[in-house]
């Protein structure tokens, strides 16, 4: 039987996006300026009907439970072909047209939930940059056209690392920057199952570990703070947290996720410079200022002032019954961050 492979979950595929001596992009900028220099590719009409081949026997389709992941207790986002057509629609027509200036807020719809439906092939990738390019073009402030243009900007991201993992494979294994190879990750159970249940006692990262949890999905600005701090508040190696967001994503997707995981760590392509460490305190000074995201996920703290999230407590104590002290001291772990990285070197 032949077998035909074509292009569908992508805009370009591996070979479309090269360099002028014909090699694969290692940085993200000079990468989506080729992107988006090509001719798109039209949606295709709908398909009619399916010939499958005869005598292939089927098998009952899993679900969550059989894999026991994730949490089957999740309360994940509707399934669906129709439900995700409906949040594409959703989000064109809604938060989208603010996406440049609100899409960091954690708290709140302000982004497109579509990843999902991407990663699973419930939406096309065509359709939602023809729709997404035609609200660019049809704009009427320039503010509009610049949130449907970094919108679009994120959908380059996703193929970037997918043509990264495509052309440089090891790095499923190993740093993609070789000069951190010899970084020494550490390894320490209670910490990491404490990172994994959201009881750090640093109430953002605690918060999107939940979100995580209760619903395999977490926003991207969450991510990366929590990713941050496995590596460089407690130092651990970045591919134990890479394999536990896999395990918890409904969107979880290789590529995106070891390239979320090494640009967080210091050691992937166009990843944060080692030195530039988010600080877990004023990321939630800026990101999530009135403490809605964190209020809205650690219950013990429904009742603190916001203001208590945005700085380590002054006595060291918990700052709620029944929710923990932190369990690091931010600028000590950076401190230590920067010694590895230099080691390494
Ligand atoms: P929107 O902000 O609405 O973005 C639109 C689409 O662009 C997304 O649906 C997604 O397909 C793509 N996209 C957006 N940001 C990125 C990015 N940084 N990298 C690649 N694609 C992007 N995304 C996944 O799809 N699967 C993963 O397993 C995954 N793991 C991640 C792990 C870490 C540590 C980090 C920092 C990021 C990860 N991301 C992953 C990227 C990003 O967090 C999610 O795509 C985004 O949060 C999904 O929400 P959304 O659909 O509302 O995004």
């Amino acid at each position: 039987m032949a077998v035909h492979s074509c292009k569908d979950a992508v805009l370009h595929e591996r070979g479309e996006v090269l360099k002028g001596d014909g090699t694969p992009y290692r940085v993200y900028t000079p990468y989506s300026k080729a992107w988006h220099r090509l001719e798109k590719p039209a949606p295709l009409p709908r398909v009619r009907a399916i010939h499958t081949p005869k005598g292939i026997a089927s098998l009952e389709p899993p679900t969550l439970a059989t894999w026991n992941l994730p949490d089957p207790e999740a309360d994940v986002i509707e399934p669906g072909e129709r439900a995700a057509r409906d949040r594409m629609r959703a989000a064109l027509d809604g938060p989208l047209h603010r996406y440049s200036e609100d899409r960091d807020i954690p708290g709140g719809q302000t982004t497109s939930r579509l990843s999902q439906d991407l990663r699973l092939g419930l939406i096309s990738i065509r359709e939602l940059f023809a729709k997404a390019d035609e609200r660019a073009r049809a704009a009427r402030t320039a503010e509009e056209r610049k949130a449907f243009q970094t919108y679009i900007n994120e959908l380059a991201w996703r193929e970037f690392y997918m043509q990264i993992l495509y052309h440089f494979p090891e790095v499923l294994e190993h740093e993609f920057n070789a000069d951190y190879r010899a970084l020494k990750w550490s390894y320490d159970d209670d910490a990491l199952g404490r990172w994994k249940a959201g009881e750090t006692g640093f109430p953002i990262v605690d918060a999107g570990m939940r979100q995580l949890r209760a619903t395999g999905f977490m926003h991207n600005r969450v991510r990366m703070i929590t990713a941050m701090f496995l590596t460089k508040d407690l130092h651990l190696d970045w591919r134990l947290g890479e394999e536990y967001f896999m395990q918890q994503l409904t969107d979880g997707e290789i590529a995106s996720n070891n390239g979320g995981w090494q640009w967080s760590a210091g050691t992937g392509a166009d990843a944060a410079p080692y030195f530039r460490i988010q600080n877990p305190w004023s990321q939630t000074k800026r990101f999530d200022t009135h403490g809605d995201y964190i209020k809205a996920w650690v219950p013990e703290l429904k009742d603190v002032p916001a203001k208590k999230f945005l700085n380590p407590p002054e006595d060291g104590k918990p700052i709620a019954k029944g929710y923990p002290a932190p369990i690091v001291d931010h600028a000590e772990a950076r401190e230590k961050t920067l010694a590895m990285f230099k080691a390494a070197k």
